[in-house]
Parts: C-alpha cells; structure tokens; sequence
C-alpha cells in the first residue's frame, strides 16, 4: 500500500473482519491471491448467507404455504420472515409490497407484461436512459414492438450523467412508463433518482428503477426516492443467485394482473373460471426460490450488520484511491466520470483490447470484466467495442487496489 493509502479508520467497518466472514477470499488463482474486482457482475457470499441456505436445506426443507406438517410450516415462517426483512431494508411501508422474483431482470419483464402492457396505445412512449443495462432496455422494447408504443431514450454527457434538462422535456402526456437506472453498472453512475421521481411525478409518469447495482452499495429507501417500483437481484447484494425483488406500490401491485398463471398465485380454481390470491402471492406462481429468498435474508442482515452508511463511507474511499492511482497509468483512461459515483471503475489501457487486459491480470490472480457489460449502447456512445472494469465490494481493499494497479503496469509491458 502506498503511504497516502488511506484507512479503514473512521469508516466503522473493520475490513480484515468483513474479509474473513467471506470464505473464498483465502483461495488463490494462478498461485496469487485472489483479487475479485468482479462484484458488479456477482458479489461474492459471506459465510452467514452460505450457512442459511445449508441450514435450510439440512434442517427444515419442505414445500411453503400449502403444509401442515412441521417443516412446511417452519418453511413458509423462514420465506415470510425474508420478506418482511427485506421489506424493511428499503423502507417499504408494507412486506406485502414486496415480491421474489428471480432477480433485476425478472422484476423488470413483470412490470412491462403487467403494468405496461395493458396500459399501453399505439404512439404512446416508454421512457429510458442511455445508460440502461439490456434488462431495462430490450423488455421495453419488445413490448413497443408488439403494441405499436414508441421507446425514447434520455442523452447522457461526455461524463456518463443524464442530460436533466432533456429529461424534464421528454416528460410528455405520451409517456407511459419512465425506466432509470439507480446506479449505472458501465459507469458507476449515481442517478439523482429522487429528484426524477419528483419530476414525474408532476406529470403523474409512473417510476420504475433498476436498483441492481445500488443496493450493494448506499441505504435504498423506497419511500424517500418517491419510484413507483424498485428492482434488485439477491447475488448483487451478497446473496444468492436465482433470487430479487420487485417493490412496487400496493395500489398498483393490487390492480395489476398476474404476470404468470399455475400454483400458489390462485384462490379458487374451476374449469370456467380461475380467481387469484392478493399480490404478492399473485405474481409467485409456482414454488418460489425457497432457500434462495431466506439466503436473501441473511444478506440482509449481513449488510444491516455491518451498517449500510459504512459500506458506502469504505467504497466511497476505495472508490476515490483507485481513481487516483489508476489514472496515474500511462494510457489508463476512465469511462465514466460522473460527479457522483459508486462501485465501479470501467477503463481503457491504452489500445490494449479490454479482453487481453482481463486475460493478463487474471494471471496475477485480479478478477476483473471486460466486455460490454451487458449495456452496449452506453459503450458505443463511449465510442468504444469494450471497455475493462474493476467493481467494488466490501471486501476489497487499498493492497488489492495497489495489485491491480501492478497488474496492469505489467499488461502495458507485455504490448509494449
Ligand atoms: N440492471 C443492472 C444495472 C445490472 O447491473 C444487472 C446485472 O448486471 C441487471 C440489471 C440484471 O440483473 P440480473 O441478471 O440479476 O437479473
């Protein structure tokens, strides 16, 4: 660590404790250390989101909500508890508002085919950002496809922030639904998504965010941010894969139609006619990710544990580092330089492709992701086929920082 590396001091968070509580961080890849600059794509699992999942499928396996045995009902109690755990995480003012899906981008497809969709009249228009992932991208525009509706999408500056005042104009009697992300997993951008709902809410557009990169990162509070939905994946924020959530106000959750039809969604079933349960069993038909949503769970507490305003302090300092050392790299350019940012750090290195610069570092043990992100217009708008991109956890620390840093030195050498 170099001397200006600054500390842990003050953050709250004692970071060789929050490393050991994460089991895979002792392994070794190529005979290094790993370094796992991955997050973004998938946060790695502390052992008390690990042990959940193991206790539940050792000691209380079972099918939820329709068993009078013992275990069906230690089952459902363990699923509800989840439920209303994760409802408090982001402040929703009812559990019942709250419902497992399979992550970000299920969530997001049951708002476009239930809330949209009925909605919707040929000319009408769908309102994103340039800077969506394809989850909030490609539903909105299969569904303009088949309903004749218009997708319109809000510029970004040369610093990877929305353009505020062509949003304000775009927010026209047309639009129907507006789609934004919270934190933007290509740049690292921080949308001011309170100040969006505000504006929308002044021409009653309803809000749908994407919080898939936030709720690893910064406190979520539904109610605060105004948004009419809130979408997030368990695997983002220290949980399970297979598991997210869906927030969405009751009042539009009750009018809502199922999004898919089967067990458990329904209250009285006939050959003529079916009637459903009350949301949010009406949108989990099916047997659910039992052990994937009490996974979710202690996620929860995990990150409760450690104090979210923590976790962001620490980040916000790592962020800050690696800003700073990195751009001292001959070649190192950031993508991405908004004035609020969290978590990520997407680059270029010189003419390197992003692909060999991943290949080379994972030789010196660092994990980072090269590609489009699974957000290819907002690289393209960068001008770019693919950019690198280092993303933060908890777990990660200045050393590791310093480690890529070397890393990456040693890539230029290997092109130079
Ligand atoms: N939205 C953002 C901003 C993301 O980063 C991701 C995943 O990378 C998603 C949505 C999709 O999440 P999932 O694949 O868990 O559905």
């Amino acid at each position: 660590m170099s001397p200006s590396a600054p500390t842990t001091a003050g953050t709250g968070l004692n970071i060789e404790k929050v490393r050991a509580d994460f089991p895979i961080l002792q392994r070794s890849v190529h005979g290094k250390p790993l370094v796992y600059f991955d997050t973004a794509a998938s946060a790695q699992r502390p052992l008390k989101v690990i042990d959940a999942v193991n206790d539940f499928y050792l000691n209380h396996n079972a099918n939820i909500h329709r068993g009078v045995h013992t275990l069906s009902q230690e089952a459902t109690e363990a699923y509800e508890q989840a439920r209303i755990k994760t409802a408090g995480f982001i402040n929703a003012p009812a559990a019942q508002e709250v419902v497992f899906t399979r992550g970000t981008t299920e969530s997001i497809n049951l708002v476009a085919h239930s809330f949209v969709r009925p909605r919707l009249q040929p000319g009408d228009e769908i309102l994103i950002s340039w800077m969506e992932h394809h989850s909030n991208i490609v539903p909105w525009q299969m569904l303009c496809e088949e309903t004749g509706a218009v997708l319109k999408v809000v510029p970004i500056n040369q610093r990877g922030e929305l353009e505020m005042d062509a949003l304000a104009d775009m927010l026209t009697q047309r639009v129907k639904l507006l789609g934004v992300v919270h934190v933007s997993n290509a740049l690292g951008t921080v949308n001011p998504v309170a100040e969006i709902c505000a504006l929308a809410k002044q021409h009653g557009i309803p809000v749908l965010v994407d919080g898939a990169q936030a709720m690893p990162h910064q406190a979520v509070d539904v109610q605060a941010l105004g948004c009419d939905f809130y979408c997030f994946s368990g695997h983002k924020m220290y949980g399970p894969t297979g598991i997210g959530v869906l927030w969405g106000r009751a009042e539009h959750l009750q009018a809502m139609p199922p999004y898919q039809g089967g067990g458990e969604m329904i209250r009285h079933v006939t050959f003529e006619k079916s009637t459903f349960n009350e949301a949010p069993g009406k949108f989990e038909a099916g047997t659910p990710n039992i052990a994937g949503a009490i996974g979710l769970g202690a996620a929860v507490d995990y990150l409760q544990s450690l104090g979210m305003e923590n976790v962001a302090a620490w980040e916000a300092r790592l962020l800050a580092y690696g800003t700073e050392k990195l751009s001292q790299i001959e070649g190192f350019r950031m993508i991405g330089t908004a004035t609020h940012k969290a978590g990520v750090m997407a680059f270029v290195l010189g003419d390197i492709h992003a692909n060999d610069v991943g290949t080379i570092i994972d030789l010196h043990g660092v994990a980072i992701r090269t590609g489009h992100h699974c957000a290819m217009p907002v690289v393209e708008f960068f001008g770019l086929p693919a950019t690198a991109r280092a993303s933060l956890g908890i777990y990660n620390t200045f050393e590791e920082i310093d480690i890529l840093s070397d890393a990456l030195k040693a890539a230029i050498k290997m092109f130079a």
